[in-house]
């Protein structure tokens, strides 16, 4: 790989040595391809990863103020989305050293944009059920099934697959990781509408599908590990609010069709000194967000962390402020947020002291549900009766302003629609309780203990 990553020396050069290299190479006439090569090749795309895997081995905080930088500089940030947040830690993790040059170069770079494909239909909470079956033949992997619920899997050049390698092995044994080409007539990317009006996920058809056996990450029959990594990483790096995915306006990979336009013209423009102006003004300057959020998107929250002071100054620019019970709200939502950031402190100087905190990505996920749901109902209760109108096509937006008066209010239904969302994907709220239950508090498992039967032997969805 690139030996042209240094590790950064210590947390006080961090930013000096950013913005030094920003202001050697950062050049708006860039095309987007060009660009992300250089900062994904100089360890800045992903700089949690190690430097074995073109990171730089930060800490979240730290790959978070790298990100925040890197955007208070007005360059383009990292190329988003799952391959960014999911794939190239999981790769780096179990791969080969040719699996992680191949793999996550194009992940850091934005050359290749992925999905992931591990729910299916009959599959969701119960993940190690999954019946999509790979068949091997000489080299070359057969893959028949399906999956859903693949965020991005329409502009996706390759895709996280676990499929069932030996059904005759018990349930979380016998499934394997592959990374699969997208690009193939044997699969089918069918994008569904959710109630948000976008379509940020679809299902996949899988038949006849081919993964070549040098694909497989982590080794043959250990899949369910190695899937188990994307999954810490998922909820930990959306709980926290995207992590080292962060993510400019830009799509990377090869069918996002943005590789070739101007750097320039997706950047965000330089931060200026905070200003004191009273509410709209203020509000307006975060009225950007992410479509999809999610299981992948640029961030998973919408609102960044910025949640409470952009409720805050829409509560202060219409008088809702003056309610005692939203004012409490207000409070609360401020408290969570709080609370997330002493929690990731916490979790930092755990880390340097060599610990961990168990269960930390469940919690964190938990209380970023918890910070969702307040936010929607504080929302809604602040625009009042403006919230049950919402555009649904980009069009419709400007009539919408017109008609309620509040440019504001399509944000907030944006982001109450979308509140359902983080309690579900990544593991759902009552899987990440039983999560901690099981595995951090000790408590007893669910009765009916199928260890060791094999998977071929289950009663469906056992
Ligand atoms: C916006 C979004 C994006 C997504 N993106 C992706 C993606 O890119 N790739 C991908 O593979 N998947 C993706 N998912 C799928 C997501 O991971 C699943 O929806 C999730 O794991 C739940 O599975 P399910 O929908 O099959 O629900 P089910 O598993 O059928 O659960 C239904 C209900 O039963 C509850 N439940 C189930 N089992 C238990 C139990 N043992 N104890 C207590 N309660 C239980 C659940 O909490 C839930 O309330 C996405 C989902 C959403 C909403």
């Amino acid at each position: 790989m690139s030996d042209t990553i240094i590790p950064a020396s210590s947390q006080d050069d961090l930013v000096d040595e950013l913005r030094t290299w920003l202001s050697e190479n950062w050049d708006p006439d860039l095309t987007v391809e060009q660009w992300w090569q250089l900062l994904g090749l100089a360890g800045w795309s992903a700089p949690g990863l190690p430097t074995h895997a073109y990171g730089k081995a930060l800490s979240r905080n730290d790959s978070v103020r790298v990100q925040n930088e890197i955007s208070a500089f007005g360059a383009l940030g990292a190329p988003g989305g799952l391959g960014l947040l999911l794939a190239a830690p999981t790769v780096a993790t179990h791969g080969t050293q040719e699996q992680i040059d191949l793999y996550v170069r194009e992940i850091v770079t934005g050359a290749k944009a992925w999905c992931q494909l591990f729910s299916e239909p009959g599959a969701g909470s119960d993940l190690a059920g999954l019946t999509c079956k790979a068949d091997l033949d000489g080299d070359q992997w057969t893959i028949n099934g399906q999956k859903v619920w693949t965020s991005f899997g329409s502009v996706a050049d390759l895709g996280m697959l676990i499929a069932r390698t030996d059904p005759e092995q018990p349930k979380h044994q016998g499934i394997t990781w592959f990374a699969m080409d997208m690009h193939q007539s044997q699969v089918d990317v069918r994008p569904l509408v959710e109630m948000t009006g976008h379509a940020l996920f679809n299902e996949v058809f899988l038949s006849d599908a081919h993964v070549g056996n040098d694909a497989i990450i982590g080794g043959r029959g250990n899949g369910w590990a190695v899937a188990n990594t994307t999954l810490m990483h998922e909820r930990s790096g959306l709980g926290s609010g995207g992590g080292s995915a962060g993510g400019g306006a830009a799509t990377p990979g090869t069918i996002g069709g943005c590789l070739n336009k101007r750097a320039g013209d997706f950047a965000p423009a330089p931060k200026k000194p905070v200003s004191k102006e009273p509410v709209p003004k203020e509000a307006g300057s975060e009225k950007k967000r992410s479509s999809g959020g999610s299981s992948g998107g640029a961030s998973a929250s919408p609102l960044g962390g910025g949640g409470a002071k952009l409720m805050i100054d829409l509560a202060k620019g219409n008088g809702t402020i003056q309610d005692p019970t939203i004012r409490q709200d207000l409070m609360k939502l401020h408290t969570l947020g709080e609370l997330g950031k002493f929690n990731n402190l916490r979790l930092k100087a755990a880390k340097k002291a060599g610990q961990d905190i168990p269960g930390f990505g469940n919690l964190s996920k938990l209380a970023m549900s918890d910070i969702m749901r307040l936010t929607r109902d504080i929302g809604l209760r602040i625009i009042g009766p403006a919230g049950m109108l919402h555009a649904y096509r980009d069009e419709d937006r400007a009539a919408n302003d017109e008609a309620t008066g509040n440019p504001f209010g399509q944000m907030v239904t944006s982001i109450a629609l979308w509140a359902q969302a983080p309690p579900i994907y990544g593991g759902t709220d009552q899987i990440q309780k039983n999560i901690i239950g099981e595995r951090v508090l000790g408590l007893p498992k669910e009765p009916g203990d199928t260890k060791g039967v094999p998977f071929s032997e289950l009663p469906k969805n056992a």
